[in-house]
């Protein structure tokens, strides 16, 4: 599966869910459904979930069928005494919900961010730039002794990417230090060209240039 069908996946959880079992949820309680009004917004869905997992269930009193608080002891609306405890036997688990609400929304939604970044950084890595950037290094000596050995990228990868146009950063680690490959590149007709390519060596300021000869 790619990132970005993991991400729109995710997304769909985190909003849905949420709605979905929190409506549910509100109807066997008997809690007001206008807190899932909070679905309306993708991030917040959550919310409104954990809201009506957090509620009192209501019941009724068994004179006059008022809502009342299931421990109350005397109806407020007749007066009446109350079995000690009316909570029905087959009452939501609230603190399941609870757990659920704060896994569903969450969860998904961290997950759904992190592939998305995930999923630009890889968009980024298959641009010629990169490509044509790190063909570049490998085959340049000075750029391999540069930071003293063989250079390894991170995982993040900052940039963005046009049909025309890429400008790319990323951190490297070399075996006697870290730097950073800066990467700007155009393109005209068919042709792309290296207008930056820059390995900065973060300890001495010194800069490799591998740019397009002028
Ligand atoms: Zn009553």
């Amino acid at each position: 599966m790619t990132w970005s069908l993991i991400s729109i996946l995710t997304f769909l959880i985190a909003w849905f869910a949420p709605l979905i079992l929190g409506l549910n949820l509100a109807k066997r309680k008997r809690v007001n459904r206008n807190w899932m009004w909070f679905s309306v917004h993708p991030m917040l869905s959550w919310v409104g979930y954990l809201i009506v997992a957090r509620k009192q269930l209501k019941v009724n009193c068994p004179e006059c069928y008022s809502e009342i608080h299931p421990q109350a002891r005397l109806c407020p609306y007749c007066s009446s005494k109350l079995p000690e405890n009316s909570y029905p036997s087959d009452s939501p688990k609230d603190g399941l919900h609870t757990t659920l609400a704060l896994l569903t929304g969450p969860l998904a939604l961290t997950l759904f961010i992190t592939s998305f970044f995930i999923n630009i950084a890889d968009s980024i890595k298959d641009t010629w730039a990169y490509g044509e950037a790190w063909n570049r290094i490998e085959n340049s000596q000075e750029a391999q002794g540069f930071l003293g050995g063989e250079m390894e990228a991170s995982s993040f990868v900052n940039g963005s990417f046009q049909s025309n146009r890429t400008s790319i950063n990323f951190e490297v680690e070399g075996a006697k230090g870290s730097g950073k490959v800066i990467i700007g590149a155009h393109r005209e007709l068919k042709t792309w060209s290296m207008d930056t390519l820059w390995i900065l060596d973060n300890t001495s300021g010194d800069t490799l240039d591998l740019s397009d000869k002028k």
